[in-house]
């Protein structure tokens, strides 16, 4: 059987049914693991033992009659959020030999669910970055042609999911790192609002844009998932009280806002015409199709590209060399040991960051660079409370360009830093967004993004629901 093929409730009507068992489901995706990592390299550690030991424990669960639904569902996370006693690198050699202390909340919810974890998927260093290159242990590579990126920086998780190694993966979104390479690998991808999702157990990035989301072959399987993994967590500050409830939605009722500054001169033809394709068919679900305008739009690279390193220099401080990870011990004093420690451990993205954020919090520029970043984020926050009055969701192509060619950019940051530019609006504001395949240009996938107000997740999904089955049934 191929269990790749499957959805989450079938799966779990399979469980119950006595078809397979979660023990085989979880043999039939390690084997396919082994075999695509060493075509694309999605999967950094394999954790066997513990996804067996899991599985069998939901096997067990299933027999006394537990229903829960992603009991025995095997995914996988992004290697920066902490499983416990597991490896966990962060994509960085500066971690490299870091094991897990204690579980993630998302973990403890997925634990408690009785999932099954296959693995730590392959990541930019830090979550730095828009294709996975960045990974001090080699490139993942698009499955759609493997001489291409998998987008990033949760290329690993994406592919995991593209390839049919497990029903879903964890990643985590600060800029566009699920949606993104969501579009490249043709899959579903949503960033939650920011506080739906606990991040407690996240390796920080850039904490006031950080946010865990999903990546699923479809959405009914989005759905089922976020409504397991969101939710207030205690010991998350940010977390905000709030729960998720799928309610089925009159989609021909929607009013759509296409913001005019996201078809840009520059993005690729193609990828703008398939986007028009996609709102053409959301029109003949009876959606009332509007333009509209976010007017800041066009300061929101910079804004994040100010914001994000500034968050990161400080974030980065922690890697020591003292209390995480590498540690050098050759250094004949402190300063020497931090040299060498950060000059070793990290890769030129994050030495990159940390010094472009030095700079903008540093005294003097600060109040030009920072406080002022601040500002230009209210206002980009502001044109989607104004827009959110006059629409219900808003829609977007995820990213402006294809998948493009490994090595293509790594010299040219600026031209990778472009292609965040429909992505990092929503981090920005903290609203929730999630890009949908929506068909292929030359053998690779496009994506669409569907933008909603804060907390509601629940329409930006159905919506997506809709539009799925419809461009399936085409
Ligand atoms: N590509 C973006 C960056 O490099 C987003 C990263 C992310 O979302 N983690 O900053």
């Amino acid at each position: 059987m191929n269990f790749s093929l499957m959805t989450i409730r079938e799966l779990a009507s399979g469980f119950r049914g006595g078809e397979f068992s979660a023990v085989e489901v979880a043999k039939f995706f390690l084997d396919k693991i082994k075999k695509n990592n060493e075509e694309n390299f999605s999967f950094i550690t394999i954790t066997e033992e513990l996804a067996l030991e899991q599985a069998r424990k939901a096997d067990e669960r299933i027999a006394k009659g537990d229903e829960n639904l992603l009991l025995g569902i095997s995914g996988a996370l992004k290697d920066n959020i902490m499983l416990k006693g597991v490896r966990c690198t962060a994509g960085s050699k500066s971690l490299n030999n870091y094991y897990s202390s204690y579980n993630a909340h998302i973990v403890e919810k997925l634990e408690k669910e009785g999932s099954v974890i296959l693995g730590k998927t392959n990541m930019d260093e830090f979550a730095m970055g828009s294709s996975t290159e960045n990974s001090a242990f080699g490139v993942t590579r698009n499955p759609y042609d493997l001489s291409r990126v998998p987008g990033g920086s949760s290329g690993g998780s994406a592919v995991a999911v593209a390839t049919g190694c497990c029903s879903f993966a964890i990643g985590s979104d600060t800029g566009g790192s699920i949606r993104q390479p969501a579009s490249f690998c043709g899959v579903v991808g949503l960033k939650p609002t920011y506080g739906s999702v606990s991040r407690r157990g996240l390796i920080a990035m850039a904490s006031s844009l950080d946010q865990i989301g999903v990546f699923a072959r479809n959405i009914s399987d989005t759905i089922d998932l976020f409504e397991a993994i969101s939710g207030k967590d205690e010991l998350d500050s940010t977390s905000v009280d709030y729960s998720f409830s799928r309610k089925e939605i009159d989609v021909s009722k929607l009013r759509v806002g296409i913001p005019k500054e996201y078809f840009i001169d520059g993005m690729d033809k193609r990828v703008e015409m398939k986007t028009k394709e996609a709102i053409a068919l959301i029109s003949k679900m009876g959606a009332k199709i509007k333009e509209i305008s976010l007017p800041h739009t066009d300061y929101a690279l910079p804004v994040y590209y100010i914001i994000m390193p500034s968050e990161v220099s400080s974030n980065m401080s922690r890697y020591d060399g003292l209390r995480y990870g590498l540690s050098d011990d050759q250094a004949s004093d402190l300063i020497e040991s931090y040299f060498r420690n950060r000059g070793k451990g990290f890769g030129m993205e994050v030495k990159r960051r940390i010094v472009l954020g030095t700079y903008t919090l540093s005294a003097g520029y600060k109040d030009t660079y920072y406080q002022k970043a601040l500002k230009v984020r209210s206002l980009i926050k502001d044109d989607f409370v104004k827009a959110f009055k006059e629409v219900d969701i808003i829609i977007t192509p995820t990213s402006p360009i294809l998948p493009f060619k490994i090595g293509e950019k790594i010299g040219d940051p600026l031209s990778i830093y472009l292609s965040d530019i429909f992505t990092v609006t929503a981090n920005l504001a903290g609203v929730p967004a999630l890009s949908l395949p929506c068909g292929k240009i030359d053998g690779l996938p496009v994506g669409i993004q569907l933008i909603g107000r804060s907390f509601e997740e629940n329409t930006i999904l159905q919506a997506g629901k809709a539009f799925e089955e419809l461009w399936n049934s085409r």
